[in-house]
């Protein structure tokens, strides 16, 4: 049976190195046998105060580097969310099926809602991420353990939709993918290297750097106080970081085995330079391909659109009809 493969990531900043890493590179590797539907979520960017250019910059930035990274139109389906009007339709039935306790009670609402001019879309928008699950009838959602409550409230409004309207949706089982890569902020090993960071952070490397900046931010990062290399992410973060990366980007062998081979963090930072400017080197190569040839990227995300629309369309008219709307005489 194919394994099915979904994955969505907010334009809310310019892609690092961790997304690389953690998500596009792996999307690209999966083997034939992998279904897979990837996509930009630019509804989910709309959540926080936002700049309508800076976020259709960021939509079509995100969408080349999911092509340059290597997945392949024709395998996958790659498409941007706002482009597929199902999710917004299916998000809406799903908020006439979620109680507003539960809702109240996810991590990202809790933590910035109380805030003045808080937008009710970032209140909501748990259930426009269970519509992203459920209309692909994804049997399983690889996840970190970031994503749990999305998961979790996708199960539970599935479940209810089922039992009070008859069967209509799969139910998503959760997945942990068997090792998580994260990769940490460079200058501050503890916290995660996140794309919604500040544009110039230094500790961020963005899949657009030039070899340069790359080589720049990973001499400046954080190491620790002591000066042998070796992996343990408990004590030793920093180099841990660098060693996991430079395994991540071709380096043979494992941190640990890697680690072995340095005597100062001067020279290991040097290979991960090398290393990462490498790794994205071909990625970077592909996005100006693909840049100097817009009518080319606009058709295959219309493609993958229109291919999205046809899986989603379906378990969106079942719902409809479930829940009791009408169709339009035709
Ligand atoms: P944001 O700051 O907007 O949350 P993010 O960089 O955390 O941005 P997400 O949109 O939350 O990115 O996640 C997109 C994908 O990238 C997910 O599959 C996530 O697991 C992966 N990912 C994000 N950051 C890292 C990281 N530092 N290391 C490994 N994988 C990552
Ligand atoms: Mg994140």
């Amino acid at each position: 049976m194919n394994h099915r493969m979904l994955s969505g990531i907010t334009p809310s900043g310019s892609l690092t190195l961790g997304n690389y890493l953690g998500a596009l590179k792996r999307f690209a590797d999966a083997g034939h046998d992998t279904d897979g539907t990837f996509f930009v979520a630019d509804l989910h960017a709309l959540t926080i105060a936002h700049e309508p250019a800076r976020l259709r910059r960021l939509t079509r930035e995100t969408a080349l580097l999911f092509l340059a990274s290597g997945i392949d139109p024709d395998r996958s389906t790659a498409f941007v969310q706002s482009h597929v009007p199902e999710h917004v339709a299916l998000a809406y039935l799903l908020e006439c099926t979620a109680y507003v306790g539960e809702l109240g009670r996810m991590v990202q609402f809790k933590e910035k809602g109380g805030r003045p001019r808080t937008r009710a879309s970032l209140f909501t928008y748990p259930c426009l991420m269970a519509a992203d699950i459920l209309l692909y009838e994804t049997d399983a959602v690889p996840v970190g353990g970031d994503q749990d409550q999305h998961v979790e409230l996708a199960r539970d409004l599935a479940v209810r939709f089922n039992r009070t309207y008859g069967e209509t949706f799969v139910v998503p089982a959760l997945s942990r993918p068997a090792i998580a890569a994260r990769v940490a902020d460079l200058a501050d090993p503890t916290s995660k290297m996140d794309k919604s960071a500040l544009e110039g952070a230094s500790g961020v490397v963005r899949m657009l750097d030039s070899p340069d900046v790359v080589r720049r931010k990973v001499m400046r990062a954080v190491t620790d106080s002591d000066s042998e290399v070796s992996y343990d992410p408990h004590t030793k973060p920093g180099v841990s970081n660098l060693l996991e990366i430079l395994a991540s980007c071709g380096g043979v062998g494992s941190p640990a085995v890697l680690a072995s081979r340095y005597d100062s963090y001067g020279a290991l930072k040097q290979d991960v330079a090398d290393a990462v400017i490498g790794a994205l080197a071909p990625v970077q190569a592909r996005y100006a391909a693909l840049e100097a040839e817009p009518g080319h990227v606009d058709e295959v995300l219309a493609a993958g659109a229109r291919r999205a629309r046809e899986r989603a369309a379906p378990v969106l008219d079942r719902a409809r009809a479930a829940i009791g709307l009408s169709e339009p005489a035709s």
